[in-house]
């Protein structure tokens, strides 16, 4: 599934973008600030690109974590079939937070089925 970026589940992942932009946004305000140092007077402009950058970013990561937020209180809780820990999904795929099976509410999608599967999904092949 290349539609996720690091293998993990979609919870995860959200939380480590909002992660990967509040780092992205303080480094580049720090970095914007340090261009006063190194170029003075025309350093305050960088700085101020850079602060606007930065800003933004951060306003990413929050936008990133709320939004993970919502998401999980939507999320399916269920039990994951492969180390019995309760995970969360999101959507109708998903990884388990745990140990990273590739989990589907879709019998279509499935791989392999539990077996306490109903007459409903035994018309797939
Ligand atoms: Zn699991």
């Amino acid at each position: 599934m290349d539609k996720f970026f690091f293998k993990s589940a979609k919870i995860n992942e959200f939380r480590l973008w909002g992660l990967i932009f509040t780092m992205a946004g303080m480094g580049v305000m720090i970095l914007g600030t340090a261009g006063i140092v190194f170029w003075g007077q025309a350093g305050k402009i960088i700085a101020a690109i850079f602060m606007v950058i930065g800003m933004i970013s951060l306003l990413i990561s929050v936008i990133v974590y709320f939004w993970a937020g919502m998401m999980s209180t939507s999320a399916t809780m269920l039990e994951c079939p492969e180390c019995g820990k309760p995970t969360k999904m999101l959507g109708k795929t998903d990884r388990c937070m745990f140990c990273k099976t590739m989990l589907t509410l879709d019998p279509a999608q499935a791989t392999h089925l539990p077996r306490e599967t109903t007459a409903a999904s035994e018309s797939n092949p």
